[in-house]
């Protein structure tokens, strides 16, 4: 059985200090048979240590020692790229210079603040930040300039890991219209959805929610991916098992791994 763990910063991210090698370990430890890197770039990020690239010579060095020293893991090189529609085409013009096995488009900020943080809240009641942050993912998917450059959306819903409400669920009934939108975008355009398992900690589901998973089934959604977002040891590999299980409910027979930016899709029957 495939146990990928597609999302995972090691210290190539500006927000983790996690040796390659430590996240290759454990990952092996947890059972995880495909591991994909995905460091951090938000070009145009309001906080400095996001604004740039990663170091792409010394993760293309990193991975290849590590797939020889690891032969019966996979290892991919993605990356993760924060969508920030004034720095799109500058975004566009690093990824189009370099190969990637998988990349990972997601939305960090909205209106130029990261949602993640407590202060992007802004007094907004949760319908309102909510649905300022799915038209965000919205343009981001409809972005023309940056189609050919991505694989999968991240944790679509990442504004529920703010914990900014007490209730922070962010489930398809609250915006059934906008999530269709997004999702249709998405499937018309040969992209995908990752589920990442980080917000069951931190959020109280994956993300996204179940429901939307099951309503990208339903409107012929295939790409799916899974990622623990882990930018610390202990949670290489964490929740994964669970996520094939949510994506099994949910109508999947398959989910999907990367190599040179090719989709192969795995049985999980
Ligand atoms: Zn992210
Ligand atoms: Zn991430």
């Amino acid at each position: 059985m495939i146990l990928p763990d597609y999302h995972i910063h090691t210290s190539y991210s500006p927000d983790s200090t996690m040796a390659p090698e430590e996240a290759v370990r454990a990952a092996i430890a947890s059972g995880v048979t495909d591991l994909c890197f995905t460091e951090h770039m938000d070009l145009g990020h309001h906080m400095e240590m996001y604004d740039q690239a990663p170091d792409f010579v010394g993760m293309e060095e990193t991975i290849s020692r590590l797939r020889e020293k690891y032969p019966k893991i996979n290892i991919g090189k993605g990356i993760e790229v924060g969508y920030i529609s004034e720095t799109a085409e500058q975004t566009a013009g690093v990824l189009s210079g370099q190969k990637f096995d998988y990349v990972l488009l997601s939305i960090h900020c909205v209106a130029g603040l990261d949602c993640g943080l407590p202060e992007s809240k802004r007094g907004q009641d949760k319908i309102t930040a909510y649905q300022r942050y799915l038209e965000t993912v919205y343009a981001s998917v409809t972005d023309n300039r940056l189609t050919a450059y991505y694989d999968c959306v991240s944790h679509i819903g990442y504004i529920a890991k703010g914990l900014h409400y007490e209730d922070n669920a962010f489930p398809y009934e609250l915006f059934p219209e906008l999530f269709d939108q997004i999702l249709k975008e998405i499937i018309k355009r040969g992209k995908g959805i990752e589920v990442n398992t980080s917000g069951i900690d931190r959020g109280g589901h994956v993300l996204p929610h179940p429901s939307i998973i099951r309503r990208y089934r339903e409107l012929g959604g295939r790409i799916i991916t899974i990622g623990s977002d882990a930018h610390k040891v202990q949670s290489v590999g964490a929740h994964i098992k669970e996520a094939v299980e949510i994506i099994k409910k949910a109508g999947f027979k398959e989910i999907t791994v990367f190599q040179k930016r090719e989709p192969r899709f795995v049985s999980i029957l």
